[in-house]
C-alpha cells in the first residue's frame, strides 16, 4: 500500500460536499434594459440602430441590450478621442494622476456591484471576481497614477510624450481586469482611449462609463464602444495611434497583418500553453494547490493557466493520486454563490470548443477522469478535467483549450523537462516546483516563456510586467514596461 493510499484510509473525502447555499445577491446591480456607445462622455446610439442581447451564461438568461457600433461610431469615437487628447496630453501630469486616484478609489468602493456583474455576465465564480479581479483592477489604477507625473524620471533623458489616441480590444476572461490593464497606463502616460470590449462580457465596461463620469473625466478620454469582431476590426482600420489587443492568436496575428506598414503601434497579447513543472523534491500537497488554481482558476479561461502540467516520473503516480482527490473537493455550479470553485463557462462558443477538443483528447488515446460532480441543466458547464497517459503530439497538449482541462505528462531530468515545455507555439507563462533555489533559476533561464512563477502560480501584480514570446504575443503589460508601448520618445 502506498502512502497515498494509506492516508486515504484515515481522512477519506466526503462523496458530497454539503455546503448550504450562499447566494450572492444581485440586488446591487441595476441594469438598464438597453445600452447605447459612450462616445464624448455622453451615450449614443449605434447609428444602424443595430443591438444584440448579452445574457449569463449561468442560466441562458439575458441581462440587457447592447449597441452594435459599426465603422461610423467606431470613427465618431476616434475622434471625440482625438479632440479630448488636445487638452488631456498637456494636463499637468499631477492632475492627470488625480483622476487616476479618483477612478481606482471609486471602482474600489463599488467593487461589490461590479463583482456580482462581472460574475452574472462572465460567469466566473464570485470569490474570483470579489477577491482577484476588483482588488487587482483598482490596484492598477492606483499603480499607474503614482506614474503619471514621474514619467521623466522613468525613462530618464528619453523626453517621453504621449502617441495620441489608443484602439484597445479586449477579451471576456477578465472583462474588467483587461481594461484596467489597457486604460489606466494609456491615460497615465497622457493618451486618451477607445476600447472595445468583448461581445458576451460588455457589461462591466458599460458600468464603468459611470465610473469615468463620477471621477469628472473630461469626456472624451474614455470611450466604450461595443459589437463584435466588425468593431474590433473598424477600431484597427481607425484614426489612432496604436492598438493594445488581447485575445485569440488567430485575431492577433490577422490584426498585425493589417497594420504592417502603418505607423500604428501595435502590442499583442495572446494565447498560451503553459507548462507547469514539479520536480520530486517538490511539497507535494503545496504542488498540487498550485496545478489546481493554475488550471480551474476563472474555469481554465486564463491565458496563462497551467494546462500542461509535468510530473517528475518518480511522483507520477502520488500526484496524479492526490489531484484527483483535490479535484473531487472542487464545487462545481452558480457563479454567485459564494462556496463555488468552478462557475459556468463564458458561451456556448466556448463550451464547443472544449468539448470538441476533450473529445480529440479520447479519440487520440489519453485517459479522462472527471471527478463526479452535478452540473446545472441550464447555462454553460464543463467539469474539471484531467487528462494522462498523453503524447506530446496530441491536441490536448498543443492546443489552447481555454477551459478546465489538464493534460499530465512526465520527464525524468531538468533538460528534459526544459526541452518539453518549450515545445509549443506558445511562450506566455510556466511554472516551477521544487525546493531547489538553484534549480529555479536554472530553469528559469532556459524557458522560453514572459512569466515563471516558482512554487506558485497564476499570482498577478500590478507593479509587475506580463507579456509573452512566439505566438504569445509581444509587448509587456504592467510594471514600469507596461507603460512605453503608450509613449514616444525623442531619441
Ligand atoms: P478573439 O481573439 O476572437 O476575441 C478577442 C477580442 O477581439 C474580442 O473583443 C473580439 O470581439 C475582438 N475581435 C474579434 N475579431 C476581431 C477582428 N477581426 N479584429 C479586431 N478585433 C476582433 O477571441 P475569442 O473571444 O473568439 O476566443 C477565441 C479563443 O481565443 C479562445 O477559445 C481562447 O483560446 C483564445 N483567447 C485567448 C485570450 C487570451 O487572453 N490570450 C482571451 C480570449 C480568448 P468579439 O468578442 O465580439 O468576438
Amino acid at each position: 500500500m502506498t502512502d497515498v493510499e494509506k492516508r486515504t484510509d484515515r481522512s477519506p473525502v466526503p462523496a458530497d460536499w454539503t455546503y448550504a447555499p450562499a447566494p450572492e445577491s444581485t440586488e446591487i446591480v441595476s441594469l438598464r434594459e438597453r445600452y447605447g456607445l459612450f462616445v464624448g462622455g455622453s451615450w449614443m446610439a449605434p447609428r444602424a440602430g443595430e443591438f444584440f442581447e448579452t445574457i449569463s451564461p449561468r442560466d441562458e438568461s439575458p441581462l440587457a441590450q447592447v449597441g452594435q457600433a459599426d465603422e461610423e461610431d467606431v470613427a465618431a469615437a476616434v475622434e471625440a478621442a482625438r479632440e479630448a487628447s488636445q487638452t488631456w496630453s498637456k494636463l499637468a501630469p499631477s492632475e492627470r494622476a488625480k483622476y487616476l486616484f479618483r477612478i481606482a478609489r471609486i471602482l474600489a468602493e463599488r467593487s461589490r456591484e461590479f463583482a456580482v456583474l462581472e460574475s452574472l455576465n462572465g460567469g466566473k465564480p464570485i470569490k474570483e471576481s470579489r477577491d482577484v479581479d476588483l482588488p487587482l483592477a483598482a490596484a492598477h489604477f492606483f499603480y499607474y497614477a503614482g506614474w503619471a507625473d514621474k514619467l521623466e524620471y522613468a525613462f530618464p533623458n528619453r523626453r517621453p510624450k504621449p502617441l495620441g489616441v489608443a484602439g484597445q480590444i479586449i477579451p471576456w476572461n477578465f472583462p474588467l481586469l483587461m481594461l484596467a490593464w489597457k486604460i489606466a497606463p494609456a491615460l497615465a502616460a497622457g493618451n486618451t482611449v477607445v476600447l472595445k470590449p468583448a461581445e458576451t462580457t460588455p457589461l462591466t465596461a458599460l458600468l464603468f462609463c459611470d465610473v469615468v463620469r463620477q471621477a469628472e473625466l473630461p469626456p472624451g478620454v474614455v470611450n466604450i464602444v461595443t459589437g463584435d469582431g466588425r468593431t474590433g476590426a473598424a477600431l484597427v482600420d481607425g484614426d489612432v495611434d496604436k492598438i493594445a489587443f488581447t485575445g485569440s492568436t488567430e485575431v492577433g496575428k490577422a490584426i498585425q497583418r493589417r497594420l504592417a506598414g502603418s505607423d500604428k503601434k501595435l502590442t499583442l497579447e495572446l494565447g498560451g500553453k503553459a507548462a507547469n513543472i514539479v520536480f520530486d523534491d517538490a511539497a507535494l500537497d503545496q504542488a498540487v494547490e498550485g496545478i489546481v488554481n493554475g488550471i480551474y482558476f476563472n474555469q481554465g479561461h486564463v491565458c496563462c493557466a497551467g494546462s500542461r502540467l509535468f510530473v517528475q516520473e518518480s511522483i507520477y503516480e502520488p500526484v496524479v493520486e492526490k489531484l484527483k482527490r483535490r479535484m473531487a473537493t472542487l464545487r462545481v455550479g452558480d457563479p454567485l454563490d459564494k462556496n463555488t470553485d468552478v462557475g459556468a463557462i463564458n458561451s456556448r462558443m466556448q463550451l464547443d470548443k472544449i468539448e470538441e477538443l476533450v473529445a480529440a483528447g479520447r479519440d487520440e488515446g489519453a485517459e479522462i477522469y472527471q471527478p463526479p460532480c452535478r452540473l446545472p441543466e441550464k447555462g454553460y458547464w464543463f467539469a474539471p478535467t484531467v487528462f494522462t497517459n498523453v503524447a506530446q503530439s496530441y491536441r490536448i497538449a498543443q492546443e489552447e483549450i481555454f477551459g478546465p482541462v489538464l493534460s499530465v505528462l512526465t520527464f525524468r531530468t531538468p533538460d528534459e523537462a526544459v526541452e518539453k515545455a518549450n515545445n509549443t507555439p506558445y511562450g506566455l507563462s510556466a511554472g516551477i516546483w521544487t525546493e531547489k533555489g538553484s534549480r529555479i533559476l536554472w530553469m528559469a533561464e532556459r524557458l522560453r516563456a514572459g512569466v515563471v512563477w516558482a512554487n506558485t502560480f497564476n499570482r498577478f501584480d500590478p507593479t509587475s510586467p506580463f507579456g509573452g514570446y512566439k505566438e504569445s504575443g509581444f509587448g509587456r503589460e504592467g510594471g514600469l514596461h507596461g507603460l512605453e508601448p503608450y509613449l514616444a520618445f525623442d531619441d
